[in-house]
């Protein structure tokens, strides 16, 4: 599989023995446990350099009161991606002496901001312009009054981002703008980095390195033993990581709504035996799809170029069939494609797409064209090496997962898929993970490895209450939950608003959710279908309706999860619960949205959309 060239890890070269040896260590650890080991092996790899040996069984995320000068790398994650450029950076940074600390921006006590001398801080922006929901509170903080003035900060700022959008980097820049404001300096620029973010990340990677070893190499301070080690990868991706996955059996591959259905969604059960990945309840499988053999086809026939014909792009040479199968973005419509395109074709009404006042045709045109309606629309004779150029890198999809591993054993995972497959411009489009997993079978392998999600985790607390919102697919994740407090015995009570299309035809699960209910592993099930009466039915519907109920269960302790469509569901969501408190608890509408800020910081309310 061409996307396992380059591993984040190095296989290590231990021999079958103290793999397997390391496998029984760390099998079940917890996760404070499994940093600990991490940060204890690379002490010990590091040596010869200033990392020191933790002292205690906390994880390294825990902050030392005194600060000593080091570089504090920050990440607000929504996806994993910025996550992965600063752990890459902290990793670098340890390796080349420097006392680092890595921590996510949820984590960060902010107080500690006052004494910070070296920051590096990498941050996505979502859709609207928005921090993900693990940095609400640090990019509130920061924005506010208590922010305190920054003389003695040197700072940095990358910013990870879709430039289709057209809030591309929003936060990024203003917390840019704002550590300037505080009297902070930069010690390297701005960065923003596009969906394929890892050229722009490594860049800017560089500069921070740079700096912080000129800087912090001859500060007396970093010499000093009594460090935290930074966090490295956790044990279980060392194997198999988003470069180098894991190739995985399908053991299971069935269509889970009724015949007549209109939408196509799918239950698929992959094993993971001997790859050493594990997940909790909560995590994402990221998936390396393959382009649909048809679209790929489609190219060659319409550029009228041949698919042996190698190409050499960005320092590998392979067949363009190969590229236009595992490398590149085919199913995806971006800006910047659309830029490249309008500029090579000379086509006017494309370029006046781009056009600032052309927001929302914009957003209308990535929403349904393909990059292969613009070939077909505005005909470009792009040769293998431009077209291999022009088109995006291919990204891996990530799907929230549907097991836990206590119930169906750490050798499986199981997904919810909805197929992604419309009919636009007189043809079939089809999504490239989506359609590469609901054909996978006995032959076909799938390319996978786990992306951890810490912001999305059942309660530590087994006796707590869960609440769980999760429309269409959304409802994936909390097959795992309650899977997984089955499994553990949890006291608490688990309460299921699920929505769909129709009953009959697409509620996912009904009969495990039923068993469910008898079994006593599931106290409430609202269900909302929207399409089965002339008026819309939404799980919101449902949550007003029981608002009561909900509000005194959050009241009580509750957690609350969101899963599902980011656009508009979550958003909604949200809103309905605002009603909720103002209605039941009295609250104005500013406390209420309040209240559920705090919730959201505490990491009592979670959301896993997009
Ligand atoms: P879907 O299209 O989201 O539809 C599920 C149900 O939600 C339908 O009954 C739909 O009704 C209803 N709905 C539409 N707008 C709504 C709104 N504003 N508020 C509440 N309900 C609304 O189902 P799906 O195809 O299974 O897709 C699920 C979505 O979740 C996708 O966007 C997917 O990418 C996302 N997803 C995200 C994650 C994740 O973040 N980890 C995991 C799984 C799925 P109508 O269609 O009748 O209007």
């Amino acid at each position: 599989m061409s996307v396992a060239t380059r591993p984040i890890l190095p296989t290590p070269s231990l021999a079958a023995e103290r793999l397997a040896l390391l496998h029984r260590l760390t099998d079940g650890l917890p996760p404070a446990d499994l940093y600990w080991i991490s940060a204890w092996s690379a002490a010990l790899a590091a040596q010869a350099t200033r990392v020191a040996l933790p002292t205690g069984n906390a994880p390294a995320e825990a902050s030392n009161t005194a600060v000593p000068e080091r570089l504090t790398v920050l990440y607000g994650s929504q996806t994993g991606n910025s996550r992965r450029v600063a752990e890459k950076l902290a990793e670098r940074a340890t390796a080349a002496g420097l006392n680092v600390r890595l921590l996510r921006t949820g984590a960060y006590p902010v107080r500690e901001l006052a004494q910070e001398r070296h920051l590096a801080l990498v941050i996505s922006s979502q859709g609207d312009g928005d921090p993900p929901d693990d940095a609400l509170g640090f990019v509130e903080f920061l924005g506010g009054k208590r922010a305190p003035k920054l003389p003695q900060l040197k700072f940095a700022v990358l910013g990870l981002g879709d430039s289709s959008y057209p809030q591309f980097c929003a936060v990024s820049r203003r917390l840019d703008a704002r550590f300037a404001e505080l009297g902070a300096q930069r010690f390297a620029d701005l960065g923003e980095a596009d969906v394929d973010f890892e050229a722009v990340g490594a860049s800017w990677s560089d500069g921070v390195l740079e700096k912080a070893r000129e800087a912090l190499a001859t500060t007396p301070a970093s010499a000093s033993a009594n460090l935290r080690p930074v966090a490295l990868h956790a044990v279980h991706s060392a194997l198999h990581g988003r470069e180098n996955p894991y190739a995985a059996e399908v053991l299971e591959n069935q269509r889970i709504v009724s015949r007549d259905s209109a939408r196509e969604v799918r239950h698929l059960e992959l094993s993971l035996q001997d790859s050493g990945l594990r997940y909790e309840p909560g995590d994402a499988l990221g998936v390396w799809p393959r382009n649909p053999p048809a679209l790929v086809n489609e190219y060659l026939r319409l550029l009228r170029l041949d698919g042996e014909q190698e190409v050499a792009h960005d320092g590998r040479r392979l067949p363009l069939s190969r590229w236009l199968t595992h490398e590149r973005e085919l199913t995806r419509l971006s800006r910047p494609l659309l830029a490249a395109h309008a500029a090579a074709s000379g086509d006017a009404e494309l370029a006046r797409v781009l056009e600032p006042e052309q927001r929302e045709a914009l957003a209308r045109l990535l929403d349904t064209d393909q990059p292969i309606d613009l070939l077909r629309r505005h005909p470009v004779a792009w040769d293998a090496t431009q077209l291999v150029a022009a088109l995006r890198p291919l990204t891996p999809r990530l799907y929230s997962i549907a097991s836990s591993p206590k119930a169906v054993g750490e050798d499986e995972v199981h997904l919810t898929v909805a197929v992604v497959g419309y009919h636009a411009h007189g043809s079939e489009h089809l999504g490239a993970a989506s359609s590469f997993l609901a054909t996978a079978g006995d032959e076909q392998r799938v390319p996978v490895f786990v992306e951890p999600n810490e912001r999305f985790r059942l309660p530590a607390d087994g006796s707590r209450d869960i609440i769980m919102i999760g429309p269409g697919t959304g409802v994936a994740p909390f097959r795992a939950f309650v899977q997984e407090r089955q499994a553990v015995g949890a006291a608490g009570r688990n309460w299921l608003f699920f929505g769909n299309r129709h009953f009959a035809q697409d509620f996912l699960y009904q009969t495990e959710w039923q068993q469910a209910l008898k079994d006593g592993a599931l106290h409430r099930l609202d269900l909302a279908f929207s399409r089965d009466a002339a008026a819309k039915t939404y799980v919101q519907n449902r949550l007003r309706e029981h608002g009561r109920e909900l509000y005194s269960w959050l009241r009580e302790g509750a957690h609350l999860y969101v899963c599902g469509d980011a656009t508009h569901m979550a958003k909604d969501v949200h809103e309905t619960l605002v009603d909720v408190a103002v209605t039941h608890g009295g609250l104005s509408a500013e406390d209420a949205r309040g209240w559920l800020a705090e919730l959201l910081q505490e990491g009592r309310y979670a959301r896993d959309v997009y």
